[in-house]
């Protein structure tokens, strides 16, 4: 996915030119307002993903424009955005996130510590339970370090957490991972990303 955060409308639509049907975007107010004009120029012929943390009140919002999310880090939020497909009539994919790294910058249920792990089971049955979203794995953001290798473990953690996770819990299938971004998402795809969230690598330096 094309992470178009901070990029303006045509820059959206050239790299649309160059064949990416898949844009992330990580700020409510920014991706309601940049949308309705790509989409007045391309039509709706592009994927949004929401990639960034969202306020419990503004996941109405959220639900309205994205077709993936990437960051449910709580179960409330869960229940709103469920809530809100509810309301659209329609079923939203989503990915919960999860910080195995333990930064304390970092959203998402906090996954550090594998000896608790087993906690992360409630709340992933509550979201799962939601009927108006469809489960569809983890994401989880990588430390941000000079050498790619050095975020091998974070990425591998992950993967190792998914499959911790539906040997435990039978009937739950996480097939999707998204991990790895412009400076590491070759060792992402290594240890099983199957989604990558590319932004700088795409448009450039990061515009704000
Ligand atoms: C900005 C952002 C990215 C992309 O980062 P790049 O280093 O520009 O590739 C990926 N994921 C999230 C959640 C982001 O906010």
């Amino acid at each position: 996915m094309a992470v178009s955060k901070t990029r303006t409308p045509a820059a959206i639509q050239a790299a649309y030119a160059c064949g990416l049907r898949h844009f992330g975007e990580n700020r409510v107010q920014e991706a309601q307002s940049k949308i309705p004009e790509v989409e007045s120029r391309l039509g709706g012929r592009i994927t949004w993903h929401m990639i960034g943390h969202i306020q419990s009140r503004k996941a109405r919002d959220a639900a309205q424009f994205a077709h993936f999310v990437h960051s449910v880090d709580s179960v409330k939020l869960a229940r709103r955005l469920d809530r809100a497909a509810r309301g659209g009539e329609r079923i939203l994919p989503i990915l919960v996130e999860c910080n195995v790294s333990g930064e304390e910058s970092k959203y998402g249920f906090d996954a550090s510590d594998e000896d608790r792990w087993d906690e992360l089971h409630e709340p992933l049955l509550e979201i799962a339970r939601c009927a108006n979203l469809e489960l569809r794995g983890l994401m989880t953001m990588a430390p941000i370090v000079e050498d790619p290798e050095l975020a091998r473990p974070v990425f591998s953690k992950l993967r190792h957490l998914r499959d911790a996770l539906e040997d435990s819990l039978p009937g739950l299938a996480l097939p999707d991972l998204s991990m790895g971004m412009t400076d590491d998402f070759e060792v992402a795809v290594e240890e099983g990303a199957t989604m990558l969230r590319i932004g700088r690598a795409i448009f450039g330096p990061a515009t704000y």
